[in-house]
């Protein structure tokens, strides 16, 4: 491996399901402090990825390595005082209360004797994300897009130093989608995390990733900054759609525009 300091890497990573080839021959790496975007069609292994990258599942070949170590090798509570995950649906809508679900973040934090080193950090956070207000208020209560942001306190809160996320916006509105992208670019700007998210919108994923992998059939198709990557080109190879590709007015980044059939 080189000597340049990997927040997280896979190299020659496989991983199958029955007869399905998740991923092929995977390797790819992020220095700290990067944001990088996954992207790729359904199926391409993005959700793999990310279950390999959090520990939660096991490569068939290869190694994954968190902070220069291979990743089974880590404890659990050990590696969730590192890495935090964040699914499309963050919290379920049950019982509990916005403040129940943030104080779960901390539990890889907790010690034997259920004490919290950094006994504020639940209050800090609810309060940075505009939460406080309904901090008593139970989960199912609230909106979709107000939920989502308790699943951002509660990784907030974990602390961690390597953030994953799994089409975190999918199933919010134009609002929430760029409040939440706003949020953790924000974190990220404060703590130095490493950010790894799964984004199916192809425009936000331009205007706040450094760089994006791209994945097709489980295999890379291309790792670069969102100018090298999403050309009108790749999109139609990856995507199977014409599109234009313009960049955007404020910050140039590319941004897409579907082209309907003549
Ligand atoms: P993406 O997130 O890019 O849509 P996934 O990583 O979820 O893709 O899936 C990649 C491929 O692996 C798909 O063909 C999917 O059906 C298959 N797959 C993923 N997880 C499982 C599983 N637990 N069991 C069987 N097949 C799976
Ligand atoms: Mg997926």
């Amino acid at each position: 491996m080189s000597t340049q300091f990997r927040a997280a890497s896979v190299s020659g990573v496989h991983k199958t399901f029955g007869r399905v080839q998740a991923l092929s021959d995977i390797n790819w790496g992020t220095a700290s402090g990067e944001w990088w975007g996954i992207v790729g069609p359904n199926g391409s292994g993005k959700s793999t990825l990310i279950r390999l990258l959090s520990g939660v599942d096991k490569p068939d070949a290869g190694i994954v390595h968190i902070q220069g170590r291979d990743a089974a090798a880590y404890r659990r509570k050990e590696l969730s005082r590192i890495v935090a995950v964040l699914q499309q649906e963050g919290v379920p809508p049950v019982g509990y209360t916005v403040r129940d679900v943030v104080e779960m973040g901390r539990y890889p934090h907790l010690d034997w004797a259920g004490k919290d080193a950094d006994a504020d950090i639940v209050e800090r956070v609810l309060d940075q994300l505009g939460l406080a207000p309904l901090a008593e208020r139970k989960l199912d209560e609230l909106s979709g897009g107000q939920r989502q942001r308790v699943a951002l306190a509660k990784v907030m809160a974990q602390d961690p130093q390597i953030l994953l996320l799994d089409e975190p916006t999918t199933y919010l509105d134009l609002h929430y989608q760029l409040q939440f992208m706003e949020m953790l670019a924000e974190w990220r700007a404060k703590a130095g995390i490493t950010i790894i998210a799964v984004l199916h919108d192809l425009n936000l994923a331009a205007q706040f990733c450094d760089s994006l992998l791209v994945l097709k059939n489980g295999r890379i198709e291309g790792a670069g900054t969102a100018a090298e990557m999403l050309t009108e080109d790749n999109i139609r190879r990856w995507f199977g759609v014409d599109s234009h590709v313009m960049p955007h007015p404020d910050s140039a980044v590319p941004q897409l525009m579907l082209k309907r059939r003549e």
